[in-house]
Formats: C-alpha cells, sequence, structure tokens
C-alpha cells in the first residue's frame, strides 16, 4: 500500500530550562522544510509546554505532553488534568510511557484510564507498548504487547481505538542505542495492526531512532512514523529524521 503520511514526534523527556526549550523550538522552525505529508509534534516538559503552545500557533509543528492524570482538576497535588493541557493549546499526550510504567507504577488499567481522560478534553492519546530485553528473550514479546493493548484498550471503542496513535517503543532500545532492525520492528507493528484490527490507528516505533537508522524504519509497510527522544534534543538530529520522513514519502508517492 502507498504510504501518504508519516508522523515524527520528539520526547523531550526531562529535559531543558525553559530557555533551552524556547530556543529547540525557535531552530526547529527556522529550520522545518516543506513537510508533504509528514506531521512533527514535540512533547516539551511541562514547564515549557505554554511558551512552545505560543511560539507554535500558526506553525506546522504540533503540541504533545508527555503525561496526564485520568482525573477532572482537584485536589492531586503535582499532577496535571487533561483539561489543563488542553487549556494551553496541546493537543496531544504521551501514556503509558515505559518510563512512567517502570518509574511510576503506571499499569495497564491506569493507561486505560488516562487513555479515557485524554479523550473526555479532545486530547489524542500516544499510548506506548513495548517488552523488555527479559521478555524477548524468552519470546514473551507477542504476548507482552497483547496484553499491554487488551488491558488498556478494554473500554475503548473502535472508533477510539483508530482516533488514537500507538508507540512500539521496546524498552531495550530506549536510549541505548539498540535501535530494533527495520524489520524486527516490522514484524512486532503488524502484530499490533492485527491486534487493533484497523488500518487507520497510525503506529511509530521509538527506541533509538536518528538520522542514520530512521529511513530504513519509515521504508516498512506497517512504521507510520517514529517517537524520538535523544536525538529529538538537537535541532540539527531531528531536523534530519523529518527531512528522511519527507524523502521516503516522496520516493513512495
Ligand atoms: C523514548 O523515550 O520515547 C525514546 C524513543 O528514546 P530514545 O530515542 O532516546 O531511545
Amino acid at each position: 500500500m502507498k504510504k501518504t503520511a508519516l508522523i515524527i514526534a520528539g520526547n523531550w523527556k526531562m529535559n531543558l530550562t525553559l530557555g533551552e526549550s524556547n530556543e529547540l523550538v525557535k531552530q526547529l522552525l527556522q529550520g522545518l522544510p516543506k513537510l508533504n505529508g509528514v506531521q512533527v509534534i514535540v512533547a516539551p516538559p511541562f514547564t515549557a509546554l505554554q511558551a512552545a503552545a505560543l511560539e507554535l500557533k500558526g506553525s506546522s509543528m504540533e503540541l504533545a505532553a508527555q503525561d496526564l492524570h485520568w482525573e477532572k482538576p482537584g485536589a492531586f497535588t503535582g499532577a496535571i488534568a487533561g483539561e489543563q493541557l488542553a487549556d494551553i493549546g496541546c493537543r496531544y499526550v504521551l501514556i503509558g510511557h515505559s518510563e512512567r510504567r517502570q518509574y511510576f507504577g503506571e499499569t495497564n488499567s491506569i493507561v486505560g484510564k488516562k487513555i479515557q481522560a485524554a479523550f473526555r478534553v479532545g486530547l489524542k492519546p500516544i499510548v506506548c507498548v513495548g517488552e523488555t530485553v527479559q521478555e524477548r528473550e524468552s519470546q514473551k514479546t507477542f504476548s507482552v504487547i497483547q496484553t499491554q493493548i487488551q488491558q488498556a484498550f478494554v473500554s475503548l471503542r473502535s472508533k477510539q481505538i483508530e482516533e488514537l496513535f500507538i508507540a512500539y517503543e521496546p524498552i531495550w532500545a530506549i536510549g541505548t542505542g539498540k535501535v530494533a532492525s527495520p524489520e524486527m520492528a516490522q514484524e512486532v507493528h503488524q502484530f499490533i495492526r492485527d491486534q487493533i484490527k484497523t488500518s487507520k490507528t497510525p503506529i511509530l516505533y521509538g527506541g533509538s531512532v536518528n538520522p542514520e537508522n530512521a529511513r530504513g524504519l519509515f521504508a516498512q509497510p506497517d512504521i507510520d512514523g517514529a517517537l524520538v527522544g535523544g536525538a529529538s534534543l538537537k535541532a540539527q538530529s531531528f531536523l534530519s529524521i523529518i527531512g528522511s520522513a519527507i524523502s521516503v514519502l516522496k520516493e513512495n508517492g
């Protein structure tokens, strides 16, 4: 099938001061070429979100938050509600990133509640799934991902599944420089596609994506883009990944 769109999302994690984030947004906006079907999203830390929202207004880059709380605004000290994110101009929110699961005890059922909270306020969820190295080595990749999806999506309608993005991020590939081979990633993306029974939901790959390996990943039929961590913190490397997506679409078009 012909590829007509790719999505490149940058997860800045717990990095950058407000000044550094503003500078990165500025450099990205200056360097952004004509996107021709590529969608670009950045997820700065909470402290820089509002400034980024103001800067991105009217541009072709969109804004994501890295997390949200599932409850409506209220007495939840330290948490941020979807309503507050939508209010400042976020359109997307990362949910269930492996670092949230590992360091903050986020379960599949919490991921499910966060997805519902995002939909409640009109935010598009980018739901992360992926296996550990031990799970891969003991041939449990597919069953782990099946459980993550089944439990988190249990109360979603099919229409809602089509409205979210999934990011397949093998944990052993995140921040390690060990990217999954395009074939390895494609195999899991195809499995996810079979699980959700729709071709409408974009499935991004995440885990050590960089300017050297991006093109090979984007050429795979079920890889609809990338969630980029480390390489999204430098304008040059993020722009280069965006450039790879543009040229893959051009070659496919
Ligand atoms: C991530 O954390 O979402 C990620 C993919 O990180 P990195 O690109 O640094 O592996």
